[in-house]
């Protein structure tokens, strides 16, 4: 029997899954607030590992087709000190496939393929347990029942209320994000400082960190420890203003580091939000959640990973697994949880100890985790 699905959300967890269902020959409808694919800029570069978002792109069958658009050489990472010297410089292997580099719109236009999403759907509210099954409420009003309704809508997830009362609270640091433009002709000695993949400079509850994306593109992630109303005097709208306070905040970095704020041509204001660690509850019929709608965590490098692995995994129990629709998503919500619970605790660690009183701290986690 096929059932109606609803995945709300086309970011990496809800195109995953539609892909997968797709694959499997499973009818699938995708609800997405978006007006179209390129209403937005789609975001900085993501890094996809071997045993998590490229996993999910096997399941998809497209992992031939990333290994052709993907950066291996984007794995480099370089760390400096604010004076400008170089501490750390990690290079990649020529073979080394471990976690390459994708534009997120390249990866969304992977995933996209043939999905046939439902643009500018943006979804209000879900009602579970109706007579006719899990009640979609839209934004313009209409509404429209299906068997399950997938939450892949994101950190301010709309369908979460069905399952858990949870909202994400502030970690006490925020990313404001600016970007270059070709900046291998238009800032060579910037494009050399950061070298192939990203470069990072850590200070004391601060950090500058630049992450290549293809065609030169770079996105800059200024990193601070401070309170979430820390711009109540400043404008976030004015370009000028928010670069000056910005500079003023790594006032005695190295000119070629503070080059990356100076020729930043917009900033972004990303105050990080996550859920609690280990965020459950008690299973719903009909409504479920995955991605950062189910965990949302700090951004190092694993939210998208799990994001893809879950919705392949929850396509697949449905698609081949035993029928009971019911059944099929309880044990992947276990499953899920499981190991959400355990990036959740490792990333939240990892961000107490990135942007902290002490940079040596970023620098001994990263001496961790990259292979000598
Ligand atoms: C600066 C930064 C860098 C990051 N780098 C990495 C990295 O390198 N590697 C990594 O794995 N992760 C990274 N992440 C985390 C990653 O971006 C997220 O974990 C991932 O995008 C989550 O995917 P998702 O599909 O669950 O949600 P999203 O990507 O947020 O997608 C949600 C989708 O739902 C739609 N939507 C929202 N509300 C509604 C609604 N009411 N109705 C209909 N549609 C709706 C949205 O428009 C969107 O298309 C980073 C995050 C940040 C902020």
């Amino acid at each position: 029997m096929r059932h109606r699905i609803a995945v709300v959300g086309s970011g990496p967890a809800g195109l995953t899954l539609a892909r997968v269902l797709h694959r499997h020959g499973y009818p699938v409808t995708v609800l997405e607030r978006d007006p179209a694919p390129d209403a937005r800029p789609p975001g900085g570069t993501l890094d996809l590992h071997e045993g998590l978002g490229q996993r999910a792109l096997d399941k998809a069958g497209l992992l031939a087709e990333f290994q052709a658009l993907s950066r291996p050489e984007g794995q480099a990472m370089r760390i400096l000190d604010p004076h400008g010297t170089v501490l750390r410089d990690w290079r990649p292997r020529p073979d080394d496939r471990a976690h390459p580099e994708i534009d997120r719109g390249q990866l969304r236009d992977l995933l996209l393929g043939p999905l046939d999403v439902q643009w500018g759907r943006g979804v209000a509210q879900v009602l579970p347990g109706t007579r006719d099954g899990a009640l979609v409420h839209f934004a313009d009003g209409r509404q429209e029942a299906f068997d399950l309704v997938v939450g892949a809508d994101g950190a301010w997830s709309r369908v979460r209320p069905a399952v858990s009362s949870v909202t994400p609270h502030y970690t006490g640091v925020t990313l404001v994000e600016t970007s270059l433009d070709d900046v291998d002709t238009r800032h060579p000695d910037l494009a050399r400082l950061i070298g192939d993949g990203s470069m990072a400079v850590y200070g004391v509850n601060r950090a500058l960190v630049a992450q290549r994306n293809s065609g030169g593109h770079v996105k800059v992630y200024v990193q601070l420890r401070a309170p979430l109303d820390w711009h109540t005097n400043l404008d976030l709208t004015d370009v000028e203003a928010v670069r000056s306070s910005l500079l003023a905040r790594f006032d005695g970095w190295a000119a070629p580091v503070l080059g990356l704020l100076r020729h930043g041509t917009a900033f972004v204001h990303r105050p990080l939000f996550v859920l609690p660690v280990s965020h459950t509850w008690t299973h719903v019929p009909g409504v479920t959640l995955l991605g950062d709608a189910a965990h949302l965590m700090p951004p190092l490098g694993a939210g998208a990973n799990l994001a893809m692995l879950e919705g392949a995994e929850l396509a697949e129990s449905i698609a081949t697994g035993p029928g009971d629709l019911d059944e099929a998503v309880l044990a992947f919500e276990e499953q899920m949880w499981a190991r959400a619970g355990q990036w959740a605790k490792m990333t939240m660690a990892g961000l107490e100890r990135l942007v902290s009183p002490d940079p040596a701290e970023a620098l001994a986690l990263f001496d961790q985790v990259q292979p000598s």
